[in-house]
């Protein structure tokens, strides 16, 4: 005890000073807070120390029998994947606005009674409503044929006719600003390779209004993905309010680097863009709502969740159909178990993530009262994967860190017990500013960008295996937090 304290005080002393620290070097020079001063200089090169975590206040060999059930029961039953199975083969994609999201909610409303969990609810949401309608892409010269396209979320349509303009190819940003004035009248097309999703990301949700502020008149995006088979991944954009909305579409890599070897020879091809696409009003929609009410103090929550609503292409089988079923088994095994813990297990299945997040933004105005008595929030939604562990906010107390990382040894049989330096998610993303500690469910990566808004996001991609363990390692996490005697932070 003498020592935690110790600690604390040291981490407190630490926090102070950044503090001092910080407020210095904001109030230096609050509207170019990157310019380098006499008071920034010594911020130059910051080399960050390590800070050391407080003792962990949760006791985890009293879970140790109740982490080796919930872990064999999560291995031995098919719920989760004969669950998913129902969603994506029976019900299908999931687009906001589509009958086949709203079909997928009143399904998830009457299984979660029949599972017996507590207080199951739709709670209400307006969410945008984007069709696809008929589209296509073709090079009419030098040599005519199809091209693999998939218009991005959000995008106008084009006239019926289409538009028909020669195809301009950059590698990125920079080199669209030295082609400037010269792709007007022009169809742009990105031709930037994969590095990370977050840094090429931005050539699908800016790239158009980019592209329209040299007077282009339409846009292609190679789409975001390391490696295709011919695959177009779509995803959302947004207008820059400034510029002309200009139609957008994804291609795939195959049709970028054609293009792109056309470009540089000199043929200067052309290619005839059509979509449909277009805005119907907003549709009522709603995220479901289950939990399992805790013994002791039920208004202190434990949430977890993924988004319920999908792309309009393949199943939403990763992304995040999976995520939503790990949530849900992850509460409905506790309950079979009769593991009942003292706070409560809230299982939410946000709606309107990929082209709105309406969802999250909702849930953050009608629980606005209780955020404070939110003990932690975990989001699943980067596939349904071999899991790793947690990312944890980076910003999260050391003691929240200290306790999940001790939590997360229960997990080590199964080779998730890894707590990562960040983490959180788009869904749980509003209520963590307003304060409420995130994390992710962290699952290994590396083909999850193989399919990722995709025709290819089908279940035959999930391993039934892999979800298990994912249900298993969510399951574990969220009970002994949600159980332990002390607080987490
Ligand atoms: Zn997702």
């Amino acid at each position: 005890m003498e020592e935690l304290l110790h600690v604390r005080f040291l981490q407190l002393l630490a926090l102070v000073s950044l503090l001092i620290f910080a407020t210095a070097f904001v109030s230096q020079d609050p509207v170019q807070p990157q310019r380098p001063g006499p008071i920034a200089q010594p911020l130059a090169s910051p080399t960050p120390t390590p800070t050391p975590l407080p003792p962990p206040t949760v006791r985890i060999d009293e879970y140790r029998a109740a982490a080796a059930r919930i872990i064999g029961a999560a291995l031995t039953s098919d719920r989760a994947y004969s669950r998913l199975a129902h969603l994506t083969d029976h019900i299908g994609n999931r687009l906001s606005g589509s009958k086949n999201l709203e079909r997928a909610i009143e399904w998830a409303l009457s299984e979660m009674k029949r599972d017996g969990l507590d207080n199951v609810r739709a709670e209400k949401v307006l969410v945008p409503h984007w069709v696809r309608g008929e589209e296509s892409l073709a090079m009419l010269t030098p040599v005519p044929r199809k091209l693999t396209m998939l218009g991005l979320g959000n995008s106008v349509g084009t006239p019926a006719e289409g538009v028909t303009a020669e195809a301009v190819v950059v590698r990125n940003f920079g080199e669209l600003e030295r082609l400037g004035e010269r792709a007007r009248g022009k169809i742009v097309v990105y031709n930037a390779p994969f590095t990370t999703y977050g840094a090429t990301v931005s050539y699908r949700s800016r790239g158009a209004s980019q592209a329209a502020r040299y007077g282009a008149v339409g846009a292609l995006v190679r789409s975001i993905t390391p490696v295709s088979l011919q695959t177009p991944h779509t995803g959302a954009m947004q207008y820059d309010p400034a510029q002309p909305r200009i139609p957008v579409a994804a291609i795939t890599i195959e049709t970028a680097e054609l293009l792109q070897r056309m470009h540089d020879r000199g043929d200067r091809p052309t290619v005839r863009l059509k979509m449909e696409a277009k805005f119907m009003p907003d549709a009522e929609s709603a995220n479901v709502i289950a939990e399992l009410k805790g013994s002791e103090k039920p208004d202190e929550i434990v949430l977890i969740g993924g988004h319920y609503d999908s792309w309009d292409v393949g199943q939403g089988a990763h992304d995040d159909g999976g995520g939503c079923i790990v949530a849900w088994e992850a509460a409905r095994l506790l309950k079979e178990l009769g593991l009942r813990p003292r706070r409560t297990i809230r299982v939410v299945l946000y709606t309107n993530e990929e082209n709105g997040l309406r969802g999250g933004n909702a849930y953050r105005d009608a629980h606005r009262e209780e955020l404070a008595k939110h003990v932690l929030a975990i989001e699943s939604d980067s596939g349904v994967y071999r899991p790793e562990g947690f990312g944890l906010a980076a910003t999260a107390p050391l003691q929240v860190r200290a306790n999940l990382r001790e939590i997360a040894k229960l997990l080590s049989g199964i080779g998730s017990d890894r707590i990562a330096a960040s983490g959180g998610g788009a869904d749980i993303g509003p209520i963590m500013r307003e304060g409420v500690v995130g994390a992710s469910l962290d699952v290994d990566g590396s083909h999850y960008f193989d399919i990722h808004h995709t025709h290819a996001d089908t279940l035959d991609k999930v391993n039934p295996q892999e979800l298990a363990l994912c249900v298993a390692t969510m399951a574990a996490m969220a009970y002994v937090v949600a159980d332990m005697s002390g607080s987490l932070k």
